[in-house]
């Protein structure tokens, strides 16, 4: 029998937007199975808890049975091996993202040469989104509509506006 491909998609998912669920769905129908795990040791402040962020990818990812969320934390290469898995997925969006990437995905194989990243593009439409762009355009009151799931876009809001009371309290 073959052996079964499981792909780790890591990333911050502060929240997971349209464009995360496109390389998600991608990956899914390449490889047998796809973990996504969010990153709790960022020098990034993320905006949600890593709690959050994972419990918004559990409701927009449950009707995928191959799609598992979770954790992880220290050297991503470390955590790879730990789950038998031996793809790292990336999605790689306009030039911008190339020579992080790149520069990622090199120093990984430095790390651990078994394991290979595979780097999927999403549909056009979401060539240019980002999360930091819609916690952005969100902040100022601008309409992220179609851009983030309804659950999600829900969370943001509310998240804003726990934000913004906690800040007129202060
Ligand atoms: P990180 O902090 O690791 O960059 P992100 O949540 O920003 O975490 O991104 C996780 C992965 O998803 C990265 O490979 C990133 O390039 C990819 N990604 C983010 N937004 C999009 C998008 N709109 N289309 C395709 N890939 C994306």
């Amino acid at each position: 029998m073959p052996e079964l491909v499981r792909a780790i998609y890591p990333g911050s998912f502060d929240p997971v937007t349209n464009g995360h669920i496109d390389i998600i769905e991608r990956g899914r129908s390449i490889f047998d199975h796809v973990i996504v795990a969010v990153a709790v040791n960022q020098d990034k402040d993320p905006m949600f808890t890593t709690e959050e962020r994972m419990e918004m990818l559990r409701d927009v990812t449950r009707q995928w049975d191959n799609v598992e969320i979770d954790r992880f934390d220290g050297l991503l290469v470390d955590y790879v091996s730990s789950r038998d898995a031996s793809v790292i997925l990336r999605g790689i969006r306009a030039v911008t993202d190339f020579d992080y990437e790149f520069q990622m995905a090199l120093m990984n194989r430095r790390l651990a040469g078994s394991i290979e990243t595979v780097f999927l593009v999403p549909a056009e439409a979401y060539e240019y989104l980002s999360s930091s762009l819609v916690k952005e355009v969100a902040s100022l009151g601008g309409t992220v509509r179609g851009l983030l799931p309804p659950s999600v876009e829900k969370r943001l809001n509310a998240k804003l506006e726990a934000l913004r009371c906690s800040d007129g309290e202060s």
